[in-house]
């Protein structure tokens, strides 16, 4: 019995190609002559948020981003050059920024310890914490539950500054940007927002701090 931990991905591997190939045997002669995927999925890098597995998408399907707590910075190569050659390459027709209720980036970014790089990074989220404090309600969970939407909504706003999408928005060309969240309590997903084409139709989304209440944000 092998010790090395790799060994079992290596095993399931095997399983997982056979049961594909016998289900469609061109389904690896398909996907070896390119990738046309219809979405980018900009999601968390936490081991319980699968992009393909929670929107039942398979392999050529989806384009796909993580990072802690899903964000899109402007001054992020990483993140700019998956936008650049999704909208400009791939041309795909909408880019999802997938937040998830339970996001320890959230947490950590909203709490009180440090935790070193990563407080950098989760800057932006801190912000919106500080600038929405007194609208994101009392509980514990509902704070975090408010944090984690408004943080899916400020990444759809960078994404509307991101001169790649103004560039083809201008040319009148795809893609729209969409909102969602997703809960690893009970497996749904959420919609927030979607079909946005525009700086001004993102920026409209993003709830005014001085509002009394924020409205609530899940749209079903
Ligand atoms: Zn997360």
């Amino acid at each position: 019995m092998s010790t090395d931990p790799i060994d079992r991905l290596l095993a399931q591997n095997k399983t997982w190609v056979a049961s594909a190939t016998a289900k469609d045997p061109q389904f690896f002669e398909r996907l070896a002559h390119g990738q046309t995927p219809e979405y980018l999925f900009i999601g968390c890098s936490d081991s319980r948020v699968p992009a393909n597995a929670l929107t039942g998408t398979g392999p050529g399907e989806m384009f796909v981003h993580r990072n802690i707590a899903n964000q899109f910075h402007l001054h992020d190569l990483n993140s700019l050059a998956v936008v650049q050659y999704a909208v400009d390459v791939l041309d795909v027709s909408s880019i999802i920024v997938v937040g998830h209720y339970g996001c320890g980036g959230v947490k950590a970014a909203n709490g009180l310890h440090s935790y070193g790089l990563v407080d950098h990074w989760l800057g932006e989220i801190r912000d919106l914490g500080e600038r929405y404090q007194a609208l994101l309600g009392t509980g514990e969970e509902e704070r975090h539950h408010r944090l984690v939407e408004l943080s899916v909504l400020q990444q759809v706003v960078n994404l509307s500054l991101c001169p790649v999408l103004r560039t083809a928005w201008k040319k009148g060309r795809r893609p729209t940007l969409a909102g969602l969240v997703y809960d690893v309590a009970d497996g749904a997903l959420h919609k927030l927002v979607s079909g946005l084409s525009s700086v001004e139709q993102a920026q409209a989304v993003m709830p005014d701090p001085k509002a009394k209440v924020l409205p609530k944000l899940f749209k079903d």
